[in-house]
């Protein structure tokens, strides 16, 4: 069975512009899934419609076959759904928001384990992420990078089984792009990742199935495929890739 089944989901602005129409898509227990898409895509709106923060205009979203209409109306299985369903934003700034990092890691799972237990998944997050020796810093005090790698860490430590990420590549160096591809590569199998991005050179080696976006699903299929599509049909300075010499 599909994790997620979204049936015919459009959404538009209250200002009338139209951020996605009519999209179909499913999201498998384990798979990590990309989204590629440039600018204005729609891939933001669809994250944040997946997390359940906002509610498409039109269509049918379900959850392990639970439609998203029936959570949303019993608090404890909004709680549960939070709880297995986690969002790293697109602006670290909004998921850091403590006075030290080791807090903002804390935020999630403290309201979940307590002592050594929570202690250890703050220590685990941190270490995942390599910052450990940013823990006692403020989060205002860091880089962009580091903001990014804090924000992912306080959604580990949540220890979700789905994570999804809107351009988690933005603001990281070649390590730290490295280092979060072995991870997703690492932990997929037991988590399912839905990674959006523009940054479609990290996608298509991260990810075992990608789907292009442009308001609506153009494609979907396994990243070979995927860049065979963006190359064919001459798609690459849109999806962010260097054509074929
Ligand atoms: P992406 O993440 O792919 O860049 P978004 O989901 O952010 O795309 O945006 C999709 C479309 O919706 C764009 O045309 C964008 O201008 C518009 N949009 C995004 N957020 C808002 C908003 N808060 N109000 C009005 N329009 C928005």
């Amino acid at each position: 069975m599909a994790l997620f089944d979204l049936l015919n989901v459009s959404y538009s602005y209250p200002n009338g512009r139209v951020a996605l129409e009519s999209i179909s898509l499913s999201v498998y227990e384990g798979e990590a899934l990309g989204i590629i898409g440039p600018n204005g895509a729609g891939k933001s709106t669809l994250l944040l419609i997946m997390s359940l923060l906002i509610s498409p205009t039109s269509g049918e979203i379900y959850f392990k076959g639970e439609s998203f209409r029936e959570i949303m109306r019993d608090e404890s299985k909004i709680y549960d759904f939070r709880r297995r369903v986690q969002l790293v934003f697109q602006d670290p700034d909004v998921q850091l928001f403590s006075s030290t990092v080791r807090r903002d890691v804390e935020f999630g799972p403290m309201h979940l384990k307590s002592g050594k237990d929570l202690e250890n998944s703050v220590l685990n997050a941190l270490r995942l992420m390599g910052i450990e020796h940013l823990a006692d810093r403020h989060p205002y005090e860091l880089s962009g990078g580091e903001k990014r790698r804090a924000a992912i860490a306080s959604v580990l430590s949540i220890d979700p089984e789905v994570i999804l990420m809107d351009e988690p590549t933005a603001d990281l160096d070649i390590n730290g792009r490295d280092s979060l591809m072995r991870l997703i590569k690492m932990m997929k199998g037991n988590k399912t990742f839905v990674i959006a991005s523009q940054d479609a050179e990290f996608i298509l080696r991260t990810v075992d199935r990608v789907i292009l976006l442009n308001k609506k699903v153009i494609f979907s299929g396994n990243p070979e495929e995927a860049l065979q599509i963006i190359r064919g049909e001459n798609l690459a300075s849109l999806y962010g890739l260097l054509p074929q010499k």
